[in-house]
C-alpha cells in the first residue's frame, strides 16, 4: 500500500466540506472517500458524489457483512466508510481523505495506526451558529440539535495529530495543504512511496 490516509474531522458547520473540496481541486494524487449514509439528501446533493444514500436496512446488512471500515450514528442517522474502495485507492498510490466524525475517526486510527488525523475548529460558537443558519438547508430544530452536539464533538480535538482553525478560509486551506505536503515527506511515508528508488540509491553508494 503506497497511498496515505488522512482523516478530517470537525463539528458540523465548521466549513470542512468546502475546505476539502478546494483541497482536492488544488492537490495532486488526493481523493475523498464517498461515505454511505441513511440521511436523506439535502437539496443539490447528488447520489454517488456527495454520499451513497442508503436505506437503513441495506446499511445494517452492510454492517453485518463487515463492509465498513468504520461506521457511526451521527444526529440520528448512520454514516459509514466502505472499506474496499478505500483500500483499492490506497493500493493504487492515491492518498485518501476520510471526512468523518470523531467516532469514526477513532475507529479508523485503531486499524490504520499511521493515518493522520486533522481536526478543524471554528473560531467561535457564534460563527458556528451563523454558518449552520446560513446553510439553511436544515430546519431550525436540526440546526439547534447540531449546535448542542458541537461542544462535545469539538472536545474530541485532543485525539488529532493536527488542529486547524477555520477563521479565514484561505488561511485554513493553506494550513491544510501544508499539513498534507509535510506529512507526505515524513521518513515512513517516503520509504513506503519510494522504496525502490531508495534501494537503488543506497546500492549505488555501497558499490561505488
Ligand atoms: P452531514 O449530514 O452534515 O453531511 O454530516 C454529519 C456528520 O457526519 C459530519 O460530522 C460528517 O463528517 C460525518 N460523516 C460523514 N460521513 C461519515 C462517515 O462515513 N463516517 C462517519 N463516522 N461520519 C461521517
Amino acid at each position: 500500500m503506497t497511498g496515505s490516509l488522512f482523516i478530517i474531522t470537525a463539528a458540523s458547520g465548521t466549513g470542512k466540506t468546502s475546505l476539502v473540496k478546494q483541497l482536492l481541486a488544488t492537490t495532486n494524487d488526493l481523493t475523498v472517500s464517498i461515505s454511505h449514509t441513511t440521511r436523506k439528501p439535502r437539496p443539490g446533493e447528488i447520489e454517488g458524489h456527495d454520499y451513497h444514500f442508503t436505506e437503513v436496512e441495506a446499511f445494517i446488512s452492510a454492517i453485518n457483512e463487515c463492509q465498513f471500515l468504520e461506521h457511526a450514528e451521527v444526529f440520528g442517522n448512520y454514516y459509514g466508510t466502505a472499506e474496499q474502495s478505500v483500500r483499492t485507492q490506497l493500493e493504487s498510490g492515491v492518498d485518501v481523505i476520510l471526512e468523518i466524525d470523531w467516532q469514526g475517526a477513532l475507529q479508523v486510527k485503531k486499524i490504520f495506526t499511521d493515518a493522520t488525523m486533522i481536526f478543524i475548529l471554528p473560531p467561535s460558537i457564534a460563527t458556528l451558529r451563523q454558518r449552520l443558519s446560513t446553510r439553511a438547508t436544515d430546519s431550525t430544530a436540526v440546526i439547534e440539535q447540531r449546535l448542542s452536539g458541537s461542544v462535545h464533538e469539538m472536545s474530541q480535538y485532543v485525539h488529532a495529530d493536527y488542529v486547524v482553525f477555520n477563521d479565514n478560509f484561505e488561511v485554513a486551506l493553506t494550513e491544510l495543504k501544508a499539513i498534507i505536503v509535510a506529512d507526505r515527506q515524513t521518513l515512513v511515508r517516503q520509504q513506503r512511496r519510494y522504496q525502490s528508488t531508495i534501494t537503488t540509491l543506497l546500492s549505488n553508494l555501497t558499490t561505488d
